[in-house]
């Protein structure tokens, strides 16, 4: 920046002019936006991983079966391994009586054959003795008769005649070895990972979780636990960041609180080092002192948006450099905490996602009826904070009162947010809304 120092634009930080004198700033549409910030984003390197760990993640490998699952023929049911020849026709009335010659439980293998006229007890998982071709459950022979009456156990009835196989699981049945059981690309939930499991891996191949170095800016900003002095509040945005990126599955690395001068904010933006995005809050919106942009411009290609949306419409976007590596993406967001976390929500959640390996990156979004209007007075998209409800297969989308970007309880009142489009002026109670589910889980009544 030739001619520029910082004295100067300290000097200048009116916002009348339409911003600043060296920060130019685009005005983007929210897809505009979004193009650009994924743009920057492809999914990250594949690592051996424990299976346990892996849930959430996309894997990085197809898995093709060590074995064949059951690897044995194997009982469905407690009951009597027998020849089905040896059944044919028997029923209650007429039932067959064959010789008990033995016992196997789960995870036994017998060395009896099961030879005309015999059979074996079977316990459910037990393989199938060498001659028996079929299951008869206790149910449909007089096993429970024969014990309460105190009948020896050596012979038992059968009662029905079942087809050659019933109540055989064949070896291979789920999966044959060799065969193709999870696909790369494939997001790992608990039953891939029970299915990893059931082929004996302990680990497997995942992209890995992106490390998202978290930095809040501001001179009026107290952590948690420090008294809070006049004129001062607490640090939210950097547990809001923080949670939001654990919770869609990277590793949040906090920073702390950079105060709005230039050797603090440098010294913690090299603390970045190493990590695979960098979301910062605050600084970014027209009416700020120049210091973070400042700061921002001087150590990277970053460059600020204003986004046409409600909350949320400052953003900054770009790489920070870094000596000797590669450059860093830098996500900044507003720091007005409901912006902070819809900003987040829009570009943050789904760069961190493409990291991850995802494809789909969009929220549940499902189509309502709005109970209180959504007002929209300069043509932005505006996200409402709303609690969605169901009632007679109908979601219903209730504001959650006050919209301004600093309640930040309105958003924990909120499980969605609903949408009026940028060109109209006002969405009003009864009219259909397009809404973003953020929350769809078991802690929501729907
Ligand atoms: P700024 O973007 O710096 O103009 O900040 C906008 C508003 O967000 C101001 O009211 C700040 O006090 C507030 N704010 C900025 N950072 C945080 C934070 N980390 N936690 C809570 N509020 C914040
Ligand atoms: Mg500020």
């Amino acid at each position: 920046m030739p001619g520029h120092s910082h004295q100067d634009s300290h000097a200048h930080h009116d916002d009348s002019g339409g911003g600043h004198g060296h920060v130019h700033e685009d005005m983007f549409s929210v897809e505009e936006a979004y193009e650009r910030v994924m743009a920057a984003f492809a999914p990250l390197e594949g690592v051996e991983t424990p299976i346990l760990d892996t849930l959430g993640q996309v894997l990085a490998q197809d898995i093709d079966s060590p074995l064949d699952l059951p690897p044995l023929a194997n009982s469905a049911m407690d009951g009597y391994a027998v020849r089905s020849d040896d059944i044919k026709g028997a029923s209650a009335e007429a039932p067959k009586t064959l010789s008990v010659i033995g016992l196997v439980a789960a995870g036994q293998v017998s060395s009896q054959t099961v030879a005309p006229g015999t059979a074996i007890r079977i316990m459910t998982g037990a393989p199938i003795p060498d001659g028996a071709d079929t299951v008869v459950p206790f149910e449909e022979t007089d096993e429970v008769a024969r014990r309460q009456s105190g009948r020896p156990l050596d012979q038992v009835e059968v009662h029905s005649s079942l087809a050659r196989g019933f109540h055989v699981r064949p070896s291979g049945e789920d999966v044959k070895k060799g065969e193709r059981v999870l696909e790369s690309g494939t997001v790992v939930r608990v039953a891939e990972i029970g299915v990893m499991a059931s082929l004996g891996l302990s680990k497997a191949r995942v992209i890995r979780r992106p490390v998202v170095a978290i930095l809040a800016t501001g001179d009026e900003l107290v952590p948690a636990d420090q008294p809070l002095e006049e004129g001062k509040i607490f640090d939210s945005n950097s547990f809001t960041v923080a949670a939001s990126v654990a919770a869609c599955g990277g590793v949040p690395r906090i920073l702390g609180i950079a105060r709005d001068n230039l050797e603090d904010l440098h010294r913690k933006l090299s603390e970045t080092a190493g990590s695979d995005l960098v979301v910062t809050s605050a600084g970014v919106s027209k009416g700020d002192y120049d210091i973070v942009k400042d700061v921002l411009t001087e150590r990277g290609n970053i460059n600020f948006w204003s986004v046409r949306m409600r909350p949320a419409k400052p953003l900054a976007f770009g790489h920070l450099r870094q000596d000797g590596g590669r450059p860093i993406p830098l996500l900044g967001l507003p720091g007005n905490p409901v912006s902070a976390m819809v900003a987040f929500e829009m570009f943050a959640r789904p760069a961190i996602y493409t990291m991850l390996g995802k494809v789909r990156l969009a929220r549940p979004m499902v189509e309502g009826i709005l109970t209180g209007p959504i007002y929209n007075g300069d043509g932005r998209r505006v996200y409402a904070r709303v609690e969605v409800t169901k009632k007679d297969g109908t979601y219903y989308a209730n504001p959650t009162g006050p919209q301004g970007s600093n309640i930040l309880t309105s958003m924990s009142r909120a499980n969605a947010l609903a949408i009026c489009p940028e060109d109209l002026p006002s969405k009003e109670a009864g009219e259909k809304v397009q809404i973003i589910m953020l929350n769809w889980n078991e802690e929501v009544d729907l």
